[in-house]
């Protein structure tokens, strides 16, 4: 394998920004994250790192792991398989797709084996004897788990606040899994605190999740950190004309680009809560943009219908 370069992650700055409506709030910074690589982008390369040098270790060739049909995940794992060498195979929840969509066919386009489980076998995929069947039935492969959270990916996105120059009081970043959350609470060794963002809805598991991801980890349990359930919109990858405005808000004031599903509510919920009072104006908050660019193209039809319905009634 090639050397797996860590002096990208020096492209992952921090900068400060602006929230659209709050530019008397001159404490919000942004760490970025998606600027570490092009295509395994933000928290999914702090996930593989170490994954990947693991599997090299074990003298694998073949990376296996799960994901939806947009998943940032698989594109991610799609594109580290081809720049380290590795074969990868993806399940993907529901049924086959045809055409493929834009992460699909960019994950098929770097290799990646698509296989498709139905919404049933899906529930499986983290049972034991579930993984050692398929483990075997592709010759010994390298298992990673949904979404990449596992010990080593806590490991890795431990490291996110490690480059960190300025003085903080919060870091956030959105939670899909909680995988990043473990990692960036496990990295703060109880100074500060972190918070993340449920994307998902009814994501109150979450909190025993990243408690377990951090047990699992390094054996302890931190109470520095919290999950806000309140900006799902919804849930995954729903959105609506509130949210697209923001971002579009976001972007024009900040020249920086979000996505729906997790940067853009995260950035929405911390916006939110400074107007609730639940930051203070003193306060100094770093929120990690994770990445997940590619994933708008595979929004973009639902995007552009939410906003033409919203022209049509205004
Ligand atoms: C995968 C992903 C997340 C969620 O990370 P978890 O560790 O699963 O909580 C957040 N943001 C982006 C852009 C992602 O792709």
């Amino acid at each position: 394998m090639k050397f797996i370069n860590s002096d990208l992650e020096k492209n992952a700055v921090v900068q400060r920004i602006e929230l659209p409506g709050l530019a008397d709030y001159k404490n919000v910074f942004i760490k970025r994250e998606d600027l570490i690589h092009p295509e395994i982008s933000g928290n999914k390369w702090r996930k593989l790192k170490y994954n990947l040098l693991e599997a090299e270790r074990l003298q694998k060739k073949t990376l296996l792991t799960f994901g939806g049909a947009y998943s940032n995940h698989i594109y991610s794992v799609a594109a580290a398989g081809k720049e380290y060498g590795f074969k990868t195979i993806g399940f993907i929840r529901g049924e086959a797709y045809n055409p493929l969509n834009p992460t699909l066919s960019f994950a098929e386009a770097n290799g990646m084996e698509l296989r498709y489980l139905n919404r049933a076998d899906y529930k499986n995929i983290n049972s034991i004897n579930f993984q050692n069947d398929i483990i075997k039935q592709f010759n010994d492969a390298y298992l990673i788990p949904e979404g990449g959270s596992n010990s080593l990916a806590v490991k890795g996105c431990a490291e996110i606040i490690n480059d960190i120059e300025i003085e903080f009081d919060y870091i956030c970043c959105a939670c899909g899994t909680g995988g990043t959350l473990a990692g960036i609470t496990a990295g703060l060794k109880n100074t500060r605190n972190s918070i993340g963002f449920s994307i998902l809805k009814g994501g109150g598991f979450l909190k025993e999740d990243v408690k377990n991801l951090i047990k699992n980890y390094n054996g302890k349990e931190f109470n520095n950190w919290d999950i806000i359930l309140d900006y799902h919109f919804g849930g995954y990858a729903k959105i609506n004309y509130e949210l697209i405005n923001f971002i579009g808000d976001f972007e024009k004031t900040n020249k920086i680009q979000l996505d729906p599903v997790y940067t853009g509510k995260m950035f929405f919920g911390i916006r939110d809560l400074i107007i609730k009072g639940y930051f203070k104006k003193h306060d100094k908050i770093i929120a990690v943009h994770t990445g997940g660019i590619q994933g708008i193209e595979g929004m973009k039809n639902k995007i552009k219908k939410i906003l033409a319905s919203h022209l049509s009634v205004s």
